[in-house]
């Protein structure tokens, strides 16, 4: 039975303690995804704050080429990008102090660097650091760490969308070279073919992530109208007319402005699609951090609730426990106090097994005890009786022969100064018996007998010395005295009588022999001197009393 029980208790254990590990390994998990998810949607905001900055250096950009192109005052004074930028160092020097940004106060730094070398309209430099920018911006959002495919395919189109804005502004720097020499940079030319090129490979790409993997979006419709504008029939049209004046030679004078205004109208475009990508971004960051909240509060709830469906049962056990211990203990205190006045019940099983073991077996013990009582106080009884029947005598009841002189010799000799002994002897008590029965003589012991209880006091002792004989013990009473007393008490003998069912009555005399006692007398010597006073009340004609005397030694 125990063994089952351990078992049982094992098991349950185990679950207890799997599920517990599991439900903290599941919190400790979204725990740390929760804190990634919060670490992306920085990561989002950071990126949002980069594409605003590198927009309004495209349009920076352009604006001061296109005017220094076409003779127009230089608007160069109005920095739209300035503030965007400002923010863009603001935040990333804000977030350099976070262990997650350590290098982007370099990022910083390099942004505050290239954003000045744009600002110098070198148009060589200013292609490249706007590359460099954009390389930046796409390392940030590549750093992004998401295990969602939706995810990753949003950032993939902000990256996208984003090499388009430098492809523009880079094709533009490279029209107006070829303006600029008349249609001499054959390097110029070259670049801009490359690039219409690269703007084809980028439009195939967006689309491609539009058509197979953007189809989920709530955006849709909206991303594809935009992919659909930024690439619409015109946008390939002058693009392939851009293409086929280069490839052929024959690229005079191309109206910069109007492909300007053209990609200016596109730009407008892109830049809607990315914020809707980035949209789409931040609302897969968020619903992620909303997912991961919802399943760390469900698996907190479940612990609270199950460590209270375990260890309140626990709770109650050990209170249950503990109440029995405390009983086991009282009652084993008393047990041990021989009070058996104990408070436990059989059969009840409140408790475990053992413990119930244990307390049946203490009423066990307890019932024992109560036996053993019972068996002690019984032997008492026992003892007193024989104690009783020892020191009494059988017939009359008062002391007997043992008793009397065992009382005399266990007290101390002082006690007995100026104390006197008598024997006392019935007379012709034979003739009695004779006469009258044996029965009769009994009931003449048993009347005399009652005299002597009635008569002497309190501290007196007296005994049935054996046979019709009785001794007699006055204390504090010298020879005189005793003598008195014991004549009183012939006198008193000479009218008691034995009433018979004949009606007849029997009257009987006594005989007393008195020897005094000192501090230094011996119970033996002083019975014997008695004894021979008692002879000579006999020997002088009985019913008297005679106290002994030195030449009564001659009887
Ligand atoms: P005396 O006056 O010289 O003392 O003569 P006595 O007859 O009293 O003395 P004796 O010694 O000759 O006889 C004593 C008798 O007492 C003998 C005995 O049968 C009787 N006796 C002794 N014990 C008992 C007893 O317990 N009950 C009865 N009924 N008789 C007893
Ligand atoms: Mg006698
Ligand atoms: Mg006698």
């Amino acid at each position: 039975m125990m063994k089952i029980r351990s078992f049982f208790a094992l098991i349950i254990l185990f679950i207890i303690l799997s599920l517990s590990i599991l439900s903290i390994s599941t919190i400790q998990d979204n725990w740390s995804r929760l804190q990634l998810n919060i670490a992306e949607q920085n990561r989002i905001e950071y990126l949002q704050l980069l594409l605003v900055a590198s927009e309004k250096i495209y349009d920076e950009h352009q604006i001061s080429h296109i005017s220094k192109l076409y003779n127009n005052p230089d608007p160069i004074n109005y920095n739209p990008a300035n503030i965007a930028l400002k923010n863009l160092i603001a935040f990333s020097e804000k977030q350099s102090k976070s262990s997650h940004f350590l290098q982007d106060k370099y990022t910083a730094l390099e942004i505050k660097r290239l954003s000045n070398i744009i600002r110098k309209n070198d148009s060589i430099s200013s292609s490249y650091s706007f590359n460099r920018l954009s390389t930046i911006i796409e390392h940030k959002m590549i750093r992004i760490p998401n295990s969602s495919i939706e995810f990753m395919i949003s950032v993939q189109g902000i990256r996208l969308t984003n090499r388009l804005y430098s492809s523009f502004t880079e094709l533009i720097d490279q029209l107006i070279d070829i303006c600029k020499s008349n249609n001499t940079d054959t390097d110029s030319k070259i670049k801009a073919i490359k690039l219409l090129g690269g703007i084809d490979e980028i439009k195939d790409r967006l689309i491609t992530i539009q058509k197979f993997y953007l189809n989920n979006s709530n955006e849709i419709e909206k991303i594809n109208d935009l992919v659909n504008e930024i690439f619409n029939n015109n946008s390939e049209k002058a693009n392939k007319t851009i293409y086929k004046e280069l490839v052929s030679m024959k690229y005079n004078d191309i109206n910069i402005q109007q492909i300007n205004v053209f990609y200016l109208q596109n730009k407008q475009h892109i830049s809607l699609l990315s914020q809707l990508l980035l949209k789409q971004a931040t609302d897969i960051a968020n619903n992620q951090i909303n997912t991961s909240k919802i399943k760390i509060y469900t698996m907190v709830c479940f612990l609270i609730i199950f460590f209270l469906f375990s260890i309140l049962p626990i709770i109650m056990m050990i209170f249950k426990l503990s109440d029995a211990f405390s009983l086991i203990q009282k009652a084993i205190l008393q047990l041990s106090n021989n009070d058996l006045n104990i408070n436990l019940k059989e059969n009840q099983r409140r408790f475990s097994f053992e413990l119930d073991a244990i307390i049946s077996s203490l009423i066990k013990l307890k019932n024992i005890q109560i036996e053993k009582h019972l068996l002690e106080n019984k032997n008492q009884q026992l003892i007193h009786q024989l104690k009783l029947k020892s020191t009494t005598d059988y017939l009359t009841s008062i002391s007997n022969r043992r008793a009397f002189l065992e009382t005399i010799k266990h007290s101390s000799p002082e006690y007995f100064n100026h104390s006197s002994l008598a024997i006392i002897d019935i007379d012709n008590f034979k003739q009695i018996n004779d006469k009258f029965g044996h029965a009769s003589g009994d009931e003449v012991l048993i009347k005399f007998s009652q005299l002597l209880s009635l008569f002497f006091r309190k501290n007196d002792l007296f005994c049935r010395y054996g046979g019709e004989e009785f001794a007699i013990l006055l204390h504090d009473c010298d020879h005189i005295l005793a003598k008195k007393i014991l004549e009183k008490l012939c006198t008193k003998v000479r009218y008691l009588s034995v009433a018979l069912p004949s009606g007849e009555k029997i009257y009987f005399t006594i005989s007393i022999g008195i020897a005094e006692m000192n501090n230094k007398f011996d119970i033996d010597q002083t019975i014997i001197h008695a004894d021979k006073a008692l002879y000579h009340s006999k020997a002088t004609g009985k019913d008297r009393v005679t106290v002994y005397t030195h030449d009564m030694a001659v009887y």
